[in-house]
C-alpha cells in the first residue's frame, strides 16, 4: 500500500515499484536500473522494458534534463484542469520524461532545448507527483 497517494488520480493501490511515492516523499527523483543490460527506467517500472528482466534496481536521477517538444491540452480528463502544458524531456542519465510542466512555467515561452528540473509536487490531500520546472 501507498501507491495510492501518487497522481492526480490514482487506479491502483499496488505495485511492485511502490517505494517511488517514499523516495518522491522525501525528495528524490528514483528511477529503476536494469542490473541485465543497465537500463535506466523513469517512471520506475519492476521489469525491464528493453530485455524484461526482473533483476532491477533503484537508481537516483539528477533530474536534470533538456526540453524537446510540449504541447498544451484544452482538454481535461479526470482530475485535470484545462489548459494544462505537457512535456517531453530528456534527463542527463538519457532518460526521456513526458509529463507536466510547473502551472507558473506556462505562460512564459518555453523553448525547445532549454534546461529543465524534474521536481516533486505535493497536491492536496497527501498526494504527490512530478513535473518539470524551467531552470
Ligand atoms: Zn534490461
Amino acid at each position: 500500500m501507498g501507491f495510492e497517494k501518487f497522481g492526480i488520480m490514482s487506479y491502483t493501490k499496488e505495485t511492485k515499484v511502490e517505494d517511488f511515492v517514499k523516495h518522491l516523499e522525501d525528495g528524490r527523483i528514483m528511477g529503476t536500473r536494469c542490473k541485465k543490460c543497465g537500463t535506466i527506467i523513469f517512471p520506475p517500472r519492476a521489469d525491464c522494458a528493453k530485455c524484461l528482466s526482473s533483476n532491477i534496481e533503484w537508481t537516483p536521477l539528477s533530474g536534470r534534463g533538456k526540453l524537446i517538444t510540449h504541447t498544451t491540452a484544452h482538454f481535461a480528463p479526470a482530475g485535470f484542469e484545462a489548459p494544462y502544458t505537457l512535456a517531453l524531456a530528456e534527463l542527463e542519465e538519457g532518460v526521456r520524461v513526458f509529463t507536466r510542466i510547473c502551472k507558473d512555467d506556462e505562460k512564459d515561452k518555453l523553448k525547445i532545448g532549454m534546461y529543465v528540473q524534474l521536481v516533486t509536487k505535493r497536491l492536496g490531500d497527501e498526494r504527490i507527483t512530478y513535473e518539470l520546472k524551467k531552470i
